[in-house]
């Protein structure tokens, strides 16, 4: 495994890859590297000739009073667990490599991020397009491989690709929880014991709204309530959205069908955690 940090080096890589008839699988990432993303390079790997990944903290995605700073950053163990999964390139950029001094220019996909999480976190979809955009310029990828953790950045990608011709395709992989339900994420590290129990309430509310719709329940106002309530029985939890939307569009939906996306955000704590199901098409 070859860990390489210029944009140039990857690029000229990826084009002897191409030239070869090698197909590339790519896997973004910021780091502190757990289960879930192990599952999309396992994906990458099983699909790819090359699996290139890679480490980098997009200060663009991040709000003001965001945790940029302090966003948990272990590249030594991340390669290691890379190593082992047989990938072939991590590419680890700085930020000045990504983003050189005077670059002013945005990829910004519209309406559709100012949805869920884009509602919540201004500007920090625009951040996630412009560096995955360049990404891909970057490393020219066959694949590329996304977590359905971050449904709403998995469907504004599949716009932005679709938007701009990008010739890749995007492959979204299932999430991975915990034993207990809660879903994998380099920002459980926040979690002091008490709120790591606290945390569970997002998966309890998405399973008992799963539970209602299998038993044939509906209407989205009815099914949130629902899951509203689940949340509010752990007052350290300090809900930011609950909603039904299209899985696509992100347009919220009055009638669960067609695959609806129930989506939760949710504070335990500082700490702000997501998590969502897909309800399967009742028809
Ligand atoms: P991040 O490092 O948080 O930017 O995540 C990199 C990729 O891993 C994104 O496509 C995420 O959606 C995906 N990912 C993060 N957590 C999980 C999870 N629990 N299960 C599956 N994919 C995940």
């Amino acid at each position: 495994m070859q860990i390489i940090s210029s944009s140039t080096e990857i690029t000229a890589i990826s084009q002897k890859a191409c030239s070869a008839q090698q197909r590339i699988g790519f896997v973004p990432t910021m780091g502190a590297l757990h289960a879930g993303h192990i599952s999309l390079v396992r994906a990458a790997r099983a699909q790819s000739d090359i699996v290139m990944v890679s480490i980098f903290v997009n200060p663009l995605q991040f709000g003001p009073k965001e945790d940029f700073s302090k966003y948990p950053r272990a590249l030594e163990r991340d390669c290691a667990l890379l190593a082992a999964e047989k990938v072939d390139y991590v590419f680890t950029p700085s930020v000045e490599e990504i983003y050189p001094q005077g670059a002013s220019t945005w990829v910004t996909v519209e309406g559709i991020t100012d949805r869920l999480d884009g509602r919540s976190r201004p500007d920090h979809f625009r951040g996630v397009s412009t560096v995955v955009a360049k990404l891909f310029h970057i490393v020219q990828p066959d694949l590329a491989f996304f977590g359905q953790k971050d449904a709403a950045q998995a469907a504004i990608i599949q716009k932005m690709v679709r938007d701009l011709n990008f010739d890749v395709r995007i492959v979204v992989c299932p999430i991975v929880r915990e034993p207990d339900g809660l879903a994998m994420s380099s920002r459980n590290a926040y979690l002091d014991a008490t709120q790591r129990k606290q945390a569970t309430v997002l998966y309890r509310a998405l399973m008992r709204v799963q539970t209602l719709a299998d038993q044939g329940e509906r209407d989205s106002g009815k099914l949130l309530a629902e899951g509203k309530q689940v949340i509010a029985e752990e007052p350290a939890v300090r809900l930011d959205y609950f909603e039904i939307v299209d899985r696509n569009t992100l347009e919220p939906v009055a009638e669960t069908s067609g695959g609806a996306l129930v989506a939760v955000a949710a504070y335990v704590g500082e700490t702000r955690l997501i998590d969502n199901i897909v309800l399967p098409d009742p028809e």
